[in-house]
């Protein structure tokens, strides 16, 4: 797959060698346009840019961004970004690879630059949107760039960031306050999306899956978790949205645990998008459904 990429990422410089250069924004009046990699940037990126800025995402609502691979089109328009907003951390493997080739370095944006790293085995876990204060420092930084690139409009960047700000804040009061009287330390969940989250709000999450949801846990780990929930008492395990729940069921079924949503947002469905879900309404979703199994 890397090699595949490289050789479109080749062709893509040789197709914009070959055409004119143009130079984006030159004409004033024109919107910024920012390209986020998926929709919790995206989310950021539209609470603050409002309609000052011409936003595009590139991994679609719907799909597994884990596995997600742009299209040679979408990897050629991305060259028009005047910033380029991705979440790095081995999130978006192809992203890494845009930047000093079709982006250049100054206009990319790394949001897991701007916040604590937490490392599972060594490997960096990229799940970073997940404890809405790093949300709130990704946000910071995404004003910053806007206001350095689009002054004139910097009173309304300020005024939509601190709007959003208070939001994330007041999201994080809450899941502090919900979740203060525990009772249970640890959540079941079928893929390990939630460790900023169960960081944040000091608890463990056991995992079926690894880190990327196409890891398929092998059935040692399977009875394992079994084990685990027949030992300590578990009612729940947590299912995602997005997600293959095969294995979930498998070990409901064998342990008599009922299932319950927990959202790792990393896109959002048809039926949330038709019903104007957003980060911060599925992230309260989220609260009250990890209330149901760490409170009662
Ligand atoms: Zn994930």
């Amino acid at each position: 797959m890397k090699k595949i990429i490289s050789i479109i990422i080749l062709m893509v410089l040789i197709i914009t060698g070959c055409s004119t250069v143009e130079k984006p924004n030159d004409s004033s009046g024109e919107k910024l346009i920012v390209y986020t990699s998926f929709y919790p940037l995206n989310f950021l990126a539209e609470e603050i840019g409002g309609t000052n800025i011409d936003l595009r995402m590139v991994i679609p609502n719907g799909v597994d961004s884990h596995d997600y691979e742009p299209s040679m089109k979408q990897l050629k328009n991305i060259e028009e970004a005047d910033i380029f907003i991705y979440n790095g951390a081995g999130f978006e493997n192809w992203a890494d690879k845009l930047i000093g080739t079709i982006i250049d370095e100054d206009k990319a944006l790394k949001a897991s630059d701007e916040v604590k790293l937490i490392e599972t085995n060594g490997i960096a876990d990229p799940h970073i949107w997940l404890n809405p204060q790093n949300m709130n420092k990704i946000g910071e930084k995404i004003k910053d760039r806007l206001i350095f690139l689009d002054e004139k409009n910097k009173d309304e960047y300020e005024k939509n960031f601190n709007e959003l700000s208070k939001r994330l804040n007041e999201l994080d009061n809450q899941f502090l306050k919900k979740l203060e009287h525990k009772n249970k330390d640890a959540i079941l969940v079928s893929h390990a999306a939630f460790a900023y989250m169960a960081e944040r709000y000091d608890f463990d999450q056991i995992s079926v899956a690894g880190i990327s949801p196409e890891q398929e846990p092998s059935p040692k780990t399977i009875a394992n978790i079994i084990e685990i929930v027949k030992e300590e008492d578990y009612e729940y395990i947590f299912l995602e949205t997005l997600a293959n729940p095969k294995t979930v069921d498998i070990i409901a079924e064998e342990t008599d645990l009922k299932t319950i949503i927990l959202n790792p947002i990393e896109g959002l469905t048809e039926g949330e998008q038709t019903s104007g879900e957003d980060y911060i309404s599925i992230m309260y979703n989220n609260l009250e459904n990890l209330k149901k199994a760490l409170v009662n």
